[in-house]
Order: structure tokens, then sequence, then C-alpha cells
């Protein structure tokens, strides 16, 4: 494949690691064109939801390239995004009554960046300084990546980058909500927070309590509350939003990877009432400035609005229940092996770390376990040392055997040193 001209996302290519050609997939398995069949345990890259190819999504699919496949999202409308705008309203928190389209986790998240601000300038009480937590990941364009935490990943870009307050992560959840509390206090324009799980953070999980204690901090001061659910939306975390757990409802909700069911790329932000009325008025200038080319692209919003029947219609929330149960299970098996630690869930969830506490050449270890894993036929990708389970809800009870027993066998081989040498 090293004739391909394709740059792949997140791949250094110079380290000449093997790029798998894939023809089709079915639930939660992918086949790959030299007749290998791997198992997807990290649902590709957080989106699928119901399995490859959920035959319901797919023949919503079809049926809407009969009838309409591109359409200008300013001054005209369609069906499917109307479906999806009344079927959102309808699910979510109640307070959220306004649904903006656009295109990936990374643009609602800038949606919901600049809606904060607008909401704020267009009442003539600006206020700019955006709060985030230690650890976060809110996507890779400019402003997303402001808003998430600084490292390799950006280091270049520093200077397009623009200032933001940070709390810590609610290891101490005192020292978090003293921390967004002076910033509250300050003047905080709004908050921004992925609700009970730090997903390309490493998998790190938080309670309840201190998500709700954050919002109230929030609401007292006026700062908006922006829930970044578009990893932890969709049942990941058990429930439809991971926020339902700590019984807030946001200001502002991020939506994307599972509103598809993870077929085609779409997102919305989903805004308050009061958000909308900032900028309601007979003047343009208080217009919310803000398009993509394919903003709620018809057939991408009929996959949508078929994601949404299929959470009205089938036992969604149950299958979600069963794999946490089963996700728990065999996280148990694990426990006290040498080579693992801090072993957690969050719903559909697992993570671990593997390899000691002190181990220097750990550094190394992330990239060693993604070949080990991809030699098995298992798709998983760890974050660093850090190994996370993310399936598709349909995951039969087999395959995710065999995902925990080549976690078992890493982890023995890591024991035994087996990636130091
Ligand atoms: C993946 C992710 C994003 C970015 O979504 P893209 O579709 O990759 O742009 C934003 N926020 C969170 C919490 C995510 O997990």
């Amino acid at each position: 494949m090293s004739d391909s001209p394709v740059w792949h996302a997140f791949t250094q290519h110079g380290l000449n690691e093997p790029i798998g050609l894939v023809t089709h997939g079915e639930g939660a398995a992918l086949h790959t064109a030299d007749g290998r069949r791997v198992i997807d345990a990290i649902s590709s890259w957080w989106v699928t939801t119901h399995g490859h190819r959920n035959p319901r999504v797919m023949a919503a699919i079809r049926a809407q390239t009969e009838k309409l496949d591109q359409l200008i999202f300013a001054g005209w409308t369609h069906e499917p995004a109307e479906e999806v705008a009344r079927g959102l309203t309808a699910i979510m928190p109640p307070d959220l009554t306004r649904v903006f389209f656009s295109d990936s986790g990374s643009t609602c998240v800038e949606v919901a960046l600049k809606m904060a601000l607008g909401y704020w300038a267009n009442r003539g009480e600006p206020r700019h300084r955006l709060v985030v937590m230690e650890h976060s990941y809110h996507g890779d364009t400019i402003g997303a990546m402001s808003v998430g935490a600084r490292g390799v990943f950006n280091a270049a870009y520093a200077p397009l980058l623009f200032d933001v307050g940070r709390v810590p992560f609610p290891s101490d959840p005192q020292a978090t909500l003293d921390a967004l509390e002076a910033e509250c206090r300050a003047g905080a324009a709004a908050f921004i927070v992925e609700p009970l799980v730090l997903g390309a953070g490493g998998m790190m999980m938080y309670g309840p309590l201190v998500l709700a204690e954050m919002r109230a901090i929030c609401a007292h001061h006026g700062t908006l509350f922006i829930a970044d659910e578009v990893m932890t939306g969709w049942g990941r975390t058990g429930s439809l939003l991971a926020g339902e757990q700590a019984g807030i409802v946001p200001d502002l909700l991020c939506l994307s990877k599972g509103l598809t069911g993870g077929a085609l790329p779409l997102a919305v932000t989903m805004a308050s009432e009061a958000i909308w009325d900032a900028h309601y008025s007979t003047d343009r200038a208080l217009t919310f400035f803000h398009s993509s080319s394919y903003t709620a692209n018809p057939i991408a919003c009929a996959a949508a609005a078929e994601n949404l029947a299929i959470w009205r219609e089938e036992p969604v929330l149950e299958r979600v229940a069963d794999l946490a149960a089963r996700q728990e299970r065999h996280l148990a098996t694990l426990a006290g092996h040498p080579a693992i630690r801090d072993l957690r869930r969050c719903g559909t969830i697992t993570a671990m770390e593997l390899g000691g506490e002190d181990a220097a050449y750990l550094s190394g270890l992330g990239p060693a376990l993604l070949g080990y894993f991809r030699d098995r036929d298992v798709l998983l990708r760890p974050l660093g040392n850090t190994v996370y389970v993310m399936p598709p809800y349909c995951i039969g009870d087999d395959d995710l055997a065999t995902v925990y027993a080549t976690i078992r066998s890493a982890a023995d081989a890591v024991a035994a040193g087996d990636f130091s040498r």
C-alpha cells in the first residue's frame, strides 16, 4: 500500500505500519481484502452504535438517494432535516428547543462556542473567556483544539490557539469545583465539558455528582454550560445522554458520532431558547453567522432520522444494558492481573492501563500493542498504554470473549517483558 497517495488520519507514515484494506463490514465485523475477519472493538473510532451496515439505516439511505441528494440549507429545507430536528427535540431534554446542523464533532463544538459568544455579544454584555477541563478533547479544528488539552498533538499550531481557563480533572472533586467557581465568578462566558468520560484524553471517568455540581455552579453565575456528548451520547455510557445520569440539562449540547448510527457524517448543536432568543431579531447583525456547504445533507439526515426511529422502536437501551453487563463480566476476569491497572467502566465503555506504573519503556507500548492486536484480527487502538473496549451494541458473545482473551494475552506478554525487548 506504500504507493498509495492517501495521507491517513493520525498516522505517521514514516513508521510504515501496515494499513489494512477493508472491503466490507457487517455488525461488529470488518472483512479485509486478504480474507481476514477483524472484530471492530472500538466501533470504528466510536461512531458505529448499531453495527456496520445496519439494515434499517442502509435502507433509509437508499430510499433518500431516490429523492434528493443535497440542498442549500439557507432559505430551503427538506423533510429528513425536519424529521431529525423534530425527533431530537422529542427525545432530548425539553429545554433544548433548537437544532443547528453541521458535519462533524469538531464543527458542532465550533458552533457551540460561537453560539455562546454570540449570546453574550448580542445581549450587549460581552463575555469572552471559555473554561475547559484538563485532558479534554473536543476535536481537531482550531477552536476545538483551543478548548482541548495541549500537547504534542497541537504544539505546532499553538500560535493559532486561543487562551482558555482550565479546571483540573475531578480526581479531587473539590479542587475542580473551586477552580470552576473562581472562573465563573470572574465572568466566564461558557464552560465546555465531556460528561462522565473524557474520551481521547484516555477514557478518564468521573462521577455524576461532580457533573451535577459543575452544572449548578455555571447556572448560578450565568456561565453557559456546553455538554460535548459527541462520544458519550447515544447510549455509550448506559443512558441516551451521559448528562441524564447527573440529572443535568446543558445550555448547549453537541452530538455527532452516533447520530446517524455511525453511517454518515452529521452533527447537531442543540440550543436552549435563551440562546436562540439572543440571536432572534430583525437586525441582520445579530444573525448566527455559520454554515458549511453540506449542512444538513439530506442523505445524512435520512440516516439520522432512521437512527432516531430505531431508538424509538427498538429496545436500544436494553441492548446497551446487556452489553454493559457483559463488559463488566469480562472486565472482572482481568482484575488482579500483574500487568493491568485501573480497570474501569462507564456503560458500554471499559478501559484499563497496561504495564507497571514505573515502567519507562512504556512510551513505545501503545504502538506495540496496536500491532499485537492487529496481528490477531482485533481492532483495538490503545491511547498510549490505555486499552479500552467500545464495541457496537450488537457485538456477539464469542467476539467479545475473543477481544478480552486477546487483551489478556497482550497483558501476559507485557508481564513477561516481551514488549520491552
Ligand atoms: C470525536 C470527538 C469530537 C470530534 O469529532 P469529529 O467528528 O472527529 O470531528 C469532539 N468531541 C468529542 C468528545 C469527541 O470524542
